[in-house]
């Protein structure tokens, strides 16, 4: 199969926790902002397109609220996404005024646009403080199908190879641990890598999402020098990978959350039937409502000899 009949994807879920980067523009001496964040996201998603004219981008914006779609959004039609538009194209471009190439200045403006509406709807009053990374990988996955579906509209028998980045800013939530497995394992059986990009505190999640999917797991050591990293590391696809000499694999944190307390418990007990885990022993599985049988045999014993005697 020729590079032409191959698509690949790259789907870039950036958290923009609110909450976290309002902290983190406040505290530090060496500031790091959403903006810059961004910025750098943006250029890897140029660069990648920019690698060959059969590779697509999305971008996701993972917030406490929704989770939405920075690229494509509402005005971009698929043609686009295919480089076969053209009408509707010129409705998003303004122009390039500095001799960019006019896709990649619509491309930014647009992720500018969203992210810029996204932020000043924010309900800051609301109770929800989590990123919803669990639904934005779930999104991705759905932009996978449809980028696909479309490609195969456009062209005829053409592969897609798929693989999603998040850039992780804020910590994880117990409480999306069911959520996040299942998605992983759709994107698992999909053969659809996730990379992580860590800025801050290690995610346990997102460790085990990159071992299970064969992507790449790294906490940036130094949050200004991010652009650098995703370059060097997150930009090369799968194959060009076992060419570089990369960051080495990490130990992963196992650990499952117990379905009663969504604590991380590293031995508890799993219900026979439904697989579910529980910190402490419950004689009916509150997930598959099973009634476990237990034996107490110190009880029996005690009652069959004492029976025994009385023969
Ligand atoms: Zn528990
Ligand atoms: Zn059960």
């Amino acid at each position: 199969m020729s590079a032409d009949d191959e698509l690949s994807l790259l789907v870039i879920v950036i958290d923009t926790n609110p909450i976290w980067w309002g902290k983190k523009a406040l505290g530090e001496a060496e500031q790091f902002t959403l903006s810059r964040c961004i910025d750098a996201a943006m250029v890897l998603g140029n660069s990648h397109l920019f690698m060959n004219r059969t590779n697509r981008l999305a971008v996701i914006a993972s917030h406490t609220q929704e989770s939405r779609f920075l690229y494509p959004g509402k005005g971009w039609a698929f043609a686009d996404l295919f480089g076969d538009g053209g009408s509707s194209m010129e409705s998003n471009c303004s122009g390039s005024k500095d001799g960019k190439y006019e896709l990649l200045t619509a491309i930014n403006d647009a992720i500018a646009e969203e992210i810029k509406d996204l932020m000043t709807k924010t309900d800051m009053r609301g109770q929800q403080t989590e990123t919803l990374l669990a639904g934005s990988l779930a999104k991705a996955l759905c932009s996978n199908v449809d980028i696909n579906k479309m490609s195969k509209e456009v062209k005829a028998n053409q592969e897609m190879k798929s693989r999603i980045l998040v850039i992780k800013a804020a910590e994880d939530s117990a409480l999306q641990y069911m959520n996040f497995m299942n998605v992983i394992f759709a994107a698992q059986k999909q053969s659809i890598l996730i990379d992580a990009c860590v800025l801050d505190s290690d995610s346990g999640l997102l460790q085990q999402a990159c071992d299970i999917t064969g992507g790449i797991y790294l906490k940036v050591p130094h949050m200004p020098s991010l652009l650098q990293y995703l370059l060097w590391v997150f930009l090369p696809d799968q194959e060009q990978r076992s060419q570089l000499v990369l960051p080495p694999p990490i130990h992963v944190d196992y650990r499952a959350a117990c379905f009663c307390h969504r604590n991380l418990i590293e031995i508890g007990y799993v219900c026979s039937v439904c697989l579910s885990i529980f910190c402490n022993f419950s004689p009916i599985c509150s997930t598959c409502e099973t009634a476990f049988k237990i034996s107490l045999p110190p009880v029996m014993k005690a009652k069959k000899k004492k029976l025994k005697l009385a023969v």
